[in-house]
């Protein structure tokens, strides 16, 4: 070897060093093994931080059936009990054990930046870590961008550990089920079974099956838990994303007492994954959950039940993380904002990997840590 060649190949052995350390992650010691990303499509910050909204909780606005159960059920003197009667696990355990952003009134803003303001792009923007303007419609066909699922899938010690459930059938494009290979059980496919089915996977599968369906794209938030239950117990997934689809669809039909049952049942979904993970030696206090919401909506006695470009306040969301890593700061209030997009850099980081290293366009990760 010539001298030249020989400093040239040191230079490059140094570079490559370089770029090693640089690359390397760089995190603090976590305890985190278990990552869940939990979504109710399009409920709003405002039932979240402020519960039910009295001036919907009627026929003429919220098309509601029985306004005086409702309120009995919901109805509240003040904010703080109002939230707590809506979402009492998120407020009495995650509020308090964790952290949650996104009450505006209190100077925390979480914003969706994909300026289209429904699910398709906010699903994107939160699992790929950027928005993305060729996402411009809820039929855009398989996602042309990789996700954190997807690129954690190939990671050690993650690969056939990460699974994807979801009541609405676009979820499989979503996570570009054809290119991932990620398992993805979207709307009404058929649930995962043991091999033979139990009883409870049969009878599963029946439902699924025999049951009328309201919307002819979207399952069952109770079948679709049921079916997560028994394949955490089953399979012990190590990232996961459950998407819960009622919320959005009762809004869009302008049924707010729906929308408030739908919005309490998910709140219970939540808690119920929650105690079985921890009851598990897998999960005990090394799973975290991030739960959020794909948009926002409007605000005030029509707007509420619609969001899209053209919704002034559809961007606002709001994002909880409770975990063995995340500090018991409970509500935020004066800080920066954030966004929809850090949450797939946050899912990697809580795991000790680090997205934004291999997708560089990628938000930053919430300060959760
Ligand atoms: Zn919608």
């Amino acid at each position: 070897m010539t001298r030249p060649r020989l400093r040239s190949a040191l230079r490059l052995a140094i570079l490559l060093l370089l770029a090693t350390a640089r690359t390397a992650p760089a995190q603090a010691p976590h305890h985190t093994r278990n990552v869940v990303l939990i979504v109710s499509d399009g409920l709003r910050w405002q039932e979240i931080f402020e519960g039910a909204d009295s001036q919907l909780m009627n026929r003429k606005f919220g098309h509601v059936e029985d306004t005086a159960a409702l309120r009995r059920e919901f109805s509240r003197d003040d904010a703080s009990s109002a939230r707590a009667a809506l979402f009492p696990f998120i407020w009495n355990v995650v509020a308090k054990q964790g952290e949650i952003f996104g009450n505006r009134t209190m100077q925390s803003d979480a914003d969706v930046t994909n300026g289209f303001k429904f699910s398709y792009p906010g699903y994107n923007e939160m699992i790929s870590g950027h928005p993305d303007p060729r996402i411009d419609s809820n039929n855009a066909g398989p996602n042309p961008n990789l996700t954190v699922f997807e690129w954690l899938d190939k990671r050690p010690g993650f690969t056939g550990r990460v699974a994807v459930f979801g009541t609405w059938n676009e979820f499989a494009d979503i996570f570009n089920r054809g290119r991932s290979q990620l398992p993805i059980w979207a709307a009404f496919d058929a649930p995962p079974t043991a091999s033979p089915p139990t009883a409870r996977d049969s009878l599963l599968v029946n439902l699924y099956g025999t049951t009328t369906r309201l919307w002819s794209d979207l399952a069952y938030d109770s079948f679709m838990q049921a079916e997560v239950r028994e394949y955490i117990a089953r399979a012990h997934p190590r990232v996961m994303f459950v998407g819960y689809g009622e919320t959005d669809e009762w809004a869009h039909m302008g049924r707010y007492d729906m929308v408030l049952k739908s919005a309490h049942q998910f709140d219970q979904f939540v808690g119920d994954l929650w105690n079985a993970m921890q009851r598990m030696p897998q999960y005990r206090d090394s799973t975290t959950f991030i739960i959020t919401a794909d948009h926002g909506r409007g605000s005030g006695l029509t707007a509420w039940s619609d969001h899209g470009a053209d919704v002034a306040g559809a961007e606002a969301i709001w994002i909880a993380v409770i975990g063995p890593d995340t500090p018991a700061s409970g509500e935020r209030m004066h800080v920066s904002r954030v966004t929809q997009s850090q949450i797939a850099a946050t899912i990697a980081s809580l795991l000790g990997e680090n997205y934004s290293a291999a997708v560089p366009a990628a938000a930053p990760p919430l300060p959760v840590r």
